[in-house]
């Protein structure tokens, strides 16, 4: 058997386009512009690559982009002042905070200062609580992304065995509770679990987030199963050059799996897409208007 491979670029351009419509529509109906701020203190080089490549794709769909950028010394306060001022500002929909955050911030005091209207990360303990109740919620990006791609593959999800492995808050937990909500029977593994192997056999659905290169074997994946690879690592080639990887071996999962995404060009482009339709999401909802599908 050889997987199919679920398109994770082209779904993601599908999704814009049609935030790009419902924005068209928000300007000529009623004058509203969605606005996304993202934030980001410090350096860090893989920091800026996301907060780029978030910015281009928010202004492609007409919606309004700002950026702030920190010193990677800014104090508490003066992050904690940006956000109560982007909180206020009605022109900006979404707010998101790059993660990591320099060792000198309190991340969760900093995530839990954000308006959990705005919070289109979904990291807000509020939205998190409320996912977790099965109530209207902000979702996590990288995990509703992966919902998403699985809903469109397979329709209905119910009554699936699906494995996340991985139990970080913004990946693995959500992901389950996404699964969880889509009725599947739901296993989350991490690094203590014992005999992981015999688990992932187990699995119709297999969500690896884990972060570390290739891990997941072909041998481990039940014949048929849906592979989700929301791992990104970068690893060195025999000839020294890098490329980036995903937590499954995709070459020996590909031949077990019904259906696999790729990385690149799987989980990745449907995280930002899924930040822009949280946004235009969050704007509809402020303003009392019907919010897209
Ligand atoms: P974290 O490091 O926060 O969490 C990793 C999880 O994997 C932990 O729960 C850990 O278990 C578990 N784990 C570690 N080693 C093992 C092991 N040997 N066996 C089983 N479980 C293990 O990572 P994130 O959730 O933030 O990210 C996971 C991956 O997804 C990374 O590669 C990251 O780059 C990628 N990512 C991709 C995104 C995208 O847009 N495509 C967005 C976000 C992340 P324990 O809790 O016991 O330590």
């Amino acid at each position: 058997m050889t997987a199919q491979v679920i398109d994770g670029k082209a779904f993601a351009a599908e999704v814009r386009g049609k935030v790009a419509e419902h924005v068209t529509r928000l300007k000529e109906k009623h004058d509203l512009v969605p606005g996304l701020a993202v934030v980001l203190v410090g350096e860090d080089p893989a920091s800026q690559v996301y907060v780029r490549s978030k910015g281009k794709q928010t202004t492609e769909v007409g919606m309004k982009s700002v950026e702030h950028k920190l010193d990677a010394d800014t104090s508490e306060a003066d992050l904690l002042a940006l956000i109560d001022k982007l909180n206020k500002d009605d022109s900006i929909h979404g707010i998101l905070v790059q993660l990591p955050l320099p060792k000198h911030l309190n991340e969760d005091l900093v995530i839990n200062s954000l308006d959990p209207a705005k919070d289109v990360d979904g990291f807000h303990i509020s939205n998190v609580g409320l996912l977790g109740t099965g109530q209207k919620s902000m979702v996590p990006c990288t995990p509703l992304g992966c919902l998403m791609m699985l809903r469109h593959h397979h329709g209905s999800l119910s009554g699936m065995d699906a494995v996340v492995i991985g139990r970080s808050n913004i990946v693995g937990k959500p992901m389950a509770q996404l699964l969880l909500g889509d009725s599947c029977t739901v296993t989350i593994a991490h690094s203590r679990t014992k005999d992981l192997a015999d688990v992932v056999r187990r699995a119709d659905i297999v969500v690896a987030a884990v972060g570390r290169p290739e891990m997941v074997p072909g041998d481990w994946i039940k014949e048929g199963a849906t592979v989700i690879d929301v791992g990104i690592n970068r690893i060195e080639k025999d000839d020294g050059k890098t490329k980036l990887v995903g937590d499954v071996d995709y070459e020996s999962c590909a031949k077990r799996a019904g259906a696999i995404t790729p990385v690149p060009g799987g989980v990745g482009p449907m995280t930002i897409a899924c930040l822009l339709a949280n946004t235009l999401t969050a704007a509809c909802r402020a303003n009392g208007l019907d919010e897209p599908e």
